[in-house]
């Protein structure tokens, strides 16, 4: 059996998936925040993370899967002096900060199921495990590492020596530096736990607490849920790459300092899609989403198809050309599986050089180009059949159920094409060339496969 390794960002190094307890694999992924769509670049993560699961499952190991909707708390700026994303999202608009979590939830559950990523066995929300955020806070503030500040109560992120491990942060360059943004907390690296209402604020979203009415910080939210429904200490811990020197080094040390674990046994972390004109901000309104890319015409696999061309350490760079030729290519998949007919046997060859590059670290372009070396071997159909569908599990394209697009052809082309088979007979080339021509200028194109004809749009 070939070992999965994965890289963990916490150690800087790929290690063995050994699971902490028996066959089971705890996953903990960092859900949206749900006060608009969620772009392209969003999804490349829940992309990645998907990947990683049918992995871990294709390794043989027990998966429990949990991913988390932010509905409150995430506020504008990581400085923690800025506004909740709700509220700012429910004013932009004009729904009511409930309605609208729920509104988004939806629409980024349905996104996922587009782009056939399986949904996390358990999802949990933010708003839904108040108490449990409290009672961690509380941990924290009996073990001495929380104070308060006129609009909250923080983290004394110097009270752990090794506070940034994660990010491998420059702590004394950090505390040197920022003076301006500090504000009234004691080091420029603490951060909130609470954060109180402001009177003139009128918040939708907001509690009871020992320490006054408000709301939970972003952070302190993954630290309880994740505790929570997968333990103080499991497997995997993932998200974005942008969450290595704030979010997830903030749950690690909130972790650590109530329950004195690093929360995960491995951190994961995708790079991003990257945007040369495009702008991609969710913030700011105005950016690509899946169902732009539909609207330009393009599957959700494609982008599938599109984001499996890079490794998830890589940044990848959304361009259209890109997107085209993700088109042409998983095109060209569908119709090679569909001639190739029924399956036989799997290649025992090409499985053993796919599970190689797949399991050192999620080498998916690797194991992607071994598809496409199968494709073009000597192999028969069959066993590439077999083969490619195997593959399939865990590139998730839906290779099986593709079918070639029932083309609508009007009545008057129909009968220039069966006249042209007649030509042809009759061996009467000449004609049936004519008639090619004429179908060519009512905008179709034929194509002669042995006995076959086919018939596609220009
Ligand atoms: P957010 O809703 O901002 O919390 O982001 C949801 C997820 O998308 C997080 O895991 C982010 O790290 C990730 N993310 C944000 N921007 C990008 C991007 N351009 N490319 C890939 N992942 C991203
Ligand atoms: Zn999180």
């Amino acid at each position: 059996m070939t070992q999965l390794r994965l890289f963990d960002t916490y150690e800087r190094k790929i290690r063995d998936l050994v699971p902490l307890q028996g066959n089971e694999v705890g996953l903990y992924a960092c859900g949206p925040t749900v006060y608009n769509y969620v772009h392209i670049g969003n999804l490349r993560t829940y992309i990645f993370e998907d990947l990683l699961r049918r992995t871990i499952e294709h390794a043989g190991f027990e998966l429990k899967h949990v991913m988390n909707i932010t509905d409150v708390g995430h506020l504008t700026s990581d400085a923690d002096s800025g506004e909740d994303k709700m509220e700012v999202g429910s004013r932009r608009s004009g729904m009511d900060a409930w309605g609208m979590a729920e509104f988004y939830t939806a629409a980024f559950k349905n996104d996922l199921e587009k782009l056939n990523i399986y949904p996390p066995h358990i999802w949990c929300k933010a708003t839904d495990h108040i108490a449990e955020q409290i009672s961690m806070i509380q941990e924290l503030e009996g073990k001495g590492y929380t104070y308060p500040t006129s609009d909250g109560i923080y983290f004394n992120s110097r009270k752990l020596s090794n506070y940034g491990h994660l990010a491998r942060l420059n702590i004394e360059g950090l505390l040197a530096g920022a003076r301006v943004e500090q504000g009234e907390r004691q080091y420029v690296t603490d951060f909130a736990l609470w954060k109180f209402s402001k009177p003139d604020e009128n918040r939708q979203m907001e509690w009871d607490s020992p320490w006054g009415v408000g709301f939970p910080g972003w952070h302190i939210e993954c630290s309880a849920m994740s505790a929570k429904y997968l333990g103080d200490f499991f497997d995997i811990h993932c998200g974005g790459k942008d969450h290595i020197p704030i979010h997830h080094t903030n749950e690690i040390a909130q972790t650590e300092a109530s329950r004195g674990t690093r929360l995960a046994n491995f951190w994961m972390h995708g790079y991003f899609l990257e945007l040369q004109n495009e702008k991609m901000s969710k913030s700011s309104g105005d950016f690509l989403q899946l169902i732009s890319l539909a609207d330009a015409g393009f599957d959700p696999l494609v982008y599938r198809y599109f984001c499996l061309t890079a490794h998830y350490r890589n940044e990848l760079s959304f361009s259209w050309e890109g997107l085209v030729a993700a088109k042409t290519a998983l095109n060209r998949l569908y119709e090679a599986a569909y001639e190739w007919g029924e399956p036989g046997e799997v290649s025992e060859h090409y499985r053993a050089r796919f599970v190689e590059h797949l399991y050192e670290d999620l080498n998916v372009p690797r194991a992607l180009a071994a598809a496409w070396e199968l494709i073009r071997s000597d192999e028969p159909n069959d066993v590439k059949k077999a083969t490619l569908l195997e593959f399939d599990e865990i590139f998730g394209l839906d290779i099986a159920s593709w079918e070639p697009e029932e083309v609508s052809v009007p009545v008057d082309v129909q009968q220039l094409v069966t006249a042209r088979e007649q030509a042809r007979l009759d061996k009467d080339w000449s004609q049936a060339d004519a008639l090619r021509e004429k179908i060519l200028a009512l905008g179709f194109i034929i194509e002669d496969a042995g006995d076959k004809t086919k018939i596609k749009p220009v």
